[in-house]
C-alpha cells in the first residue's frame, strides 16, 4: 500500500508540474473572446519573451502624476520600479507635478532617465484625475512620440511588488480592475446614464478595466487620450460626469476598441484586498492612503 500510495503520488506531482508547463493555466482563462492573451503569472515564459522584444533596443515611457500632496508616493513608486519594471529595457519616466523641488532623487539604472514636467495644482481631486488625458495627450504630441515606442501611465500611489516585464507589451494594453474580476457585467460600475457619452448598456462590456494603468503603443494610447478628452470635455458641457470620471470613458472606449492584451489584476492589486488564490504574483498593487490626508478636498 505504501508503494502504491508513493506511485501515486509522484505521478500526481510530474502530472501537476507538467501540465502546468505544458498548458499554462486552467484555473483562470487567458484569452479574451477576441483572442488577446489575458496575462496571468504561468501563461508565459520570461525569459523567452524578453529575448523576443530586448533585441528590439525599446523604449518605454511611463508617465505618473504627483500633484499636491501626491508627491509623497513618488519615492516608493520610483524605488520599487527601479527594481522590478521593465528591468533591463531603456524607461523615460514623465513625473507631472506642482511641486518640482518635492520630487526626489532617486538612483536610476542605466539607460532610464526622468524627466520632472511642470503642471498645476488643482482643489478638486475629479478635475486632476480628469486632466491627466489631456496632459497626457499633448505631452505625447511635444515629445514622447519622439522619445518612445511603447508608453505605460500609472498611478502614482502604488508599489511594484515583482516583475512587470516585456510580456505586458502590446499594441493597446488594459488592466483588470482587481475588484470586479470575479464579478458579472451587470454588477461593473460602468457609466449608466445615456447622457453620458461614457455610457455603456447593462447587456454591454467585456471586463472592468483599472483607469490606474493605461498602456500600449505611443499611438494607440495618443488615440485614446484624445477621444476620452474630448468625451469628458463633451459631457462638461453637458454639466454631466461620468460616474469614475476617465475610468468610465477608458472603460467606454475600451469596449469599442478592444485591446490587443489584457493584464491580469497580478498588475493592479490594492493593499487591502487579501490575494486570491489566482493570484500567484502580486506586481503591482495600489498603497492604502487616508484620502482626507492626501486629497485636496
Ligand atoms: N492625483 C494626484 N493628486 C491628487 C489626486 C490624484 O496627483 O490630489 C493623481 C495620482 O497620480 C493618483 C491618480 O491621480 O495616483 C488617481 O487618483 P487616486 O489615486 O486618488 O484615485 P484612486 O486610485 O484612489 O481611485
Ligand atoms: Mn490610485
Amino acid at each position: 500500500l505504501l508503494i502504491v500510495g508513493t506511485i501515486l503520488l509522484l505521478g500526481y506531482v510530474y502530472f501537476n508540474f507538467f501540465s502546468e508547463r505544458l498548458n499554462g493555466r486552467t484555473d483562470v482563462v487567458s484569452v479574451t473572446p477576441w483572442l488577446a492573451p489575458i496575462v496571468w503569472e504561468g501563461t508565459f515564459d520570461p525569459v523567452l519573451v524578453d529575448n523576443i522584444y530586448k533585441p528590439m533596443n525599446l523604449t518605454v515611457a511611463t508617465t505618473v502624476f504627483a500633484i499636491g500632496k501626491y508627491v509623497r508616493f513618488l519615492q516608493d513608486f520610483l524605488e520599487t520600479a527601479e527594481k522590478h519594471f521593465m528591468v533591463g529595457f531603456h524607461v523615460r519616466y514623465y513625473v507631472f507635478t506642482d511641486r518640482p523641488h518635492d520630487v526626489p532623487s532617486v538612483n536610476l539604472s542605466q539607460g532610464r532617465h526622468l524627466s520632472v514636467i511642470q503642471v498645476p495644482g488643482s482643489n478638486r481631486w475629479q478635475e486632476i484625475s480628469a486632466r491627466r488625458m489631456e496632459i497626457i495627450q499633448t505631452t505625447i504630441e511635444r515629445q514622447i512620440r519622439r522619445e518612445a515606442d511603447y508608453i505605460f501611465c500609472l498611478d502614482v500611489d502604488s508599489k511594484f511588488h515583482a516583475r512587470w516585464g516585456s510580456e505586458s507589451l502590446g499594441r493597446l494594453v488594459a488592466v483588470i480592475h482587481p475588484g470586479y474580476y470575479e464579478q458579472t457585467r451587470d454588477r461593473f460600475p460602468y457609466e449608466r446614464r445615456p447622457a453620458s457619452t461614457a455610457y455603456i448598456p447593462m447587456d454591454e462590456g467585456d471586463y472592468y478595466y483599472g483607469g490606474a494603468m493605461i498602456g500600449g503603443f505611443v499611438e494607440d494610447v495618443y488615440t485614446l487620450t484624445k477621444v476620452c478628452r474630448t468625451r469628458f470635455e463633451e459631457d462638461a458641457g453637458n454639466s454631466i460626469e461620468a460616474a469614475w470620471q476617465e475610468e468610465s470613458h477608458l472603460n467606454r472606449y475600451l469596449l469599442d476598441n478592444k485591446p490587443s492584451k489584457v493584464l491580469s489584476p497580478e498588475y493592479l492589486w490594492q493593499d487591502f484586498k487579501a490575494k486570491t488564490k489566482e493570484v500567484k504574483v502580486i506586481r503591482f498593487s495600489g498603497v492604502i492612503k487616508n484620502y482626507a490626508d492626501v486629497r485636496p478636498n
